[in-house]
């Protein structure tokens, strides 16, 4: 139950509701780009090894593609991607620490209302830059580079300088991936951005922490700087393991974006996550056992309670279930009748219920295998 809610959230929480889904790989796969600055001036015109495999590339300005740097090592793609793996969580907003609920939102409003401004602006620049189709032409030309950064910084001043870069950064590429169809084909219309867009917040403009134990991530609002205390609780606990690499530094934290859904606020963070090797599988015990009052409880070595899956629901359907066939059992004395009237209601309430139990046990195994990973990275 609770896992089956904790993904829905994700999917209609970002994915799906907030912009088209051709955007969601441009904006997801956007981080350590934007992370760690790929043109490097000391790098210019140096050979760079790959720390993994030594393989050697010359830099120009900025990294070939898909290599990456960390700190002052570099990964060819290969070897990052053995080592990383790109994940967004998204946690709902429990409540801001040092700003009201209401100044919080207002912040929210007319940031995602400049974002969602500023998104279009860029489409529209673009196209005008681009090269329109021409009868002559046998072959779409190449788009002329684009720098649409000083002159967006003019239009939308309250836009953070990094939001601006990472927004141009998304928009273009966006952008380009529909070239071909807005140009040469004609077969798609300029993407339009529709309000609200989510903010995005650069990597190196928030912070991770852990506040008595609760998650709790800080950001900068145009001029506000807050902390946002998140959900956390077993229907997080994918997203909770994930954020818990984040604050220990064994994951590298990417582009966060926060929106506003209905009542709630989200946060979406992004971070390239460790694989597990064979070195660091998780390793440790974790008893689950039933309880009175909880179907699944989980302990860890030192029998400390970790976390309680009650799931009221599954003894009430028990208790129902076993009420009505005893009611059936009673009744069928009375009836004059050789069937009963209630005959086929019997077996049928009997397959509905077995159904049910089943896919309540599906749905608590889920839990457990997701958990077992989880609990076992939080140590
Ligand atoms: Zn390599």
């Amino acid at each position: 139950m609770g896992q089956a809610s904790a993904d829905l959230l994700e999917s209609s929480g970002h994915t799906e509701g907030i912009k088209p889904g051709w955007l969601r790989q441009t904006m997801t796969s956007n981080i350590v780009g934007t992370t760690r600055p790929q043109t490097d001036e000391s790098a210019a015109r140096q050979s760079i090894a790959c720390k993994e495999c030594s393989k050697t590339r010359v830099v120009k300005k900025r990294l070939p593609q898909g290599w990456k740097r960390l700190d002052d090592t570099y990964f060819c793609p290969d070897c990052w991607r053995n080592r990383y793996v790109l994940r967004a969580v998204v946690f709902a907003v429990a409540g801001p620490l040092n700003l009201s609920w209401q100044d919080l939102r207002s912040a929210l409003k007319t940031l995602s209302a400049e974002t969602t401004r500023a998104s279009n602006w860029m489409v529209k620049e673009l196209a005008l830059v681009d090269v329109p189709r021409d009868p002559s032409l046998a072959r779409i030309p190449k788009m002329p580079r684009t720098y649409l950064y000083p002159e967006a910084r003019k239009q939308f001043p309250t836009l953070p300088s990094q939001t601006v870069a990472a927004l141009e950064q998304a928009v273009t590429r966006t952008y380009k991936s529909k070239g071909y169809q807005i140009v040469w084909t004609c077969k798609a219309a300029l993407p339009t951005f529709r309000y609200p867009q989510p903010v995005p917040i650069h990597n190196q403009s928030w912070t991770a922490t852990l506040e008595n134990d609760r998650p709790v991530v800080t950001v900068r609002l145009g001029s506000v700087r807050s902390g946002l205390r998140l959900k956390g609780g077993p229907r997080y606990h994918r997203q909770l393991s994930a954020f818990h690499l984040i604050v220990s530094g064994e994951a590298i934290q990417g582009e966060c974006s926060i929106y506003e859904r209905g009542s709630d606020v989200f946060v979406k963070l992004v971070a390239w996550l460790p694989r597990r090797s064979s070195a660091n599988k998780p390793s440790g015990l974790l008893r689950v056992r039933s309880h009175a009052d909880a179907l699944l409880v989980a302990a860890n070595a030192k029998d400390e309670r970790l976390w309680s899956y009650h799931a009221d629901q599954i003894g009430r359907w028990v208790a129902e279930h076993r009420r009505m066939l005893q009611h059936w059992a009673d009744d069928s004395k009375f009836e004059q009748r050789p069937v009963p009237s209630f005959a086929a209601r019997r077996p049928q309430a009997s397959l509905r219920y077995h159904r049910r139990m089943n896919t309540a046990a599906d749905q608590a195994a889920l839990l457990l295998s997701d958990t077992r990973s989880g609990a076992s990275l939080r140590r």
